[in-house]
């Protein structure tokens, strides 16, 4: 179907950014981390892309769990089991829906934000991928209605505003945790790449 297809090569444009992003985000995680976000993410990118013909597109809710599971065995690092949880809660969410739906997507999201805390511990504010994520899901929050263009976009400016941001925080969990104020005036490398693969997403739907 067309929303197959939309899928499809919205999870593709996810793909292609993150394994663009690799010198990026190698970079970033090198200075406040340990180095291998941009690797794990560029891998577990290439298998994704690889087996997304063998997701079923159609349902929305099964591939974003199916996504789950590859990103768990593949993803490696903190981000791995993070970023499993999220989508695994993200197409529980929606599972049993027609998923296009704006108020359960902005539900969802937000489960997905919860349920990243409640494995990780963090909350907004600790410097963390959830630095982009939640105001992404805020932002989407504000608009009554539907999920046109031109909310996305917005949403998108604010995930891309909420990872800069972290730059000027104080890192609490992780790795960085360990380093301390050097890596202030750096932002956060998980930050950075769930608002890369996001604007592709949102420029695919937009
Ligand atoms: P590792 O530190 O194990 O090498 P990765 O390089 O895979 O982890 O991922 C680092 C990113 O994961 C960080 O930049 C941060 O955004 C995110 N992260 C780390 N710990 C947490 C946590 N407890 N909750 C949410 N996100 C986290
Ligand atoms: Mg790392
Ligand atoms: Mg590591």
């Amino acid at each position: 179907t067309e929303m197959g297809q939309i899928v499809g090569l919205a999870i593709e444009a996810a793909c292609q950014a993150l394994i663009e992003a690799e010198p990026e985000l190698t970079e970033l995680d090198r200075i406040t981390g340990d180095g291998d976000l941009g690797a794990n993410m560029k891998r577990a990118a290439l298998v994704v892309r690889s087996k997304v013909e063998s997701y079923p597109l159609d349902n929305i809710s099964e591939t974003l769990r199916a996504l789950g599971q590859t990103l768990r065995r593949e993803l490696g690092g903190s981000s791995g089991p993070l970023y499993a949880v999220l989508f695994l809660r993200i197409g529980n969410v929606l599972a049993g829906s027609g998923s296009t739906n704006a108020a359960l997507w902005i539900e969802a999201l937000d489960q997905g934000c919860r349920a990243i805390s409640e494995l990780g511990g963090a909350m907004p504010g600790d410097r963390t991928m959830l630095d982009a994520l939640d105001p992404f899901v805020k932002s989407l929050k504000k608009v009554e209605g539907g999920l046109s263009r031109e909310t996305l976009l917005l949403a998108i400016k604010s995930a891309e505003q909420g990872a800069d941001s972290t730059a000027q925080m104080k890192p609490r969990l992780g790795r960085s945790s360990y380093l301390g104020d050097r890596v202030l005036g750096h932002p956060d490398p998980g930050a950075k790449a769930l608002a890369i693969w996001l604007r592709a997403v949102c420029e695919i739907l937009a």
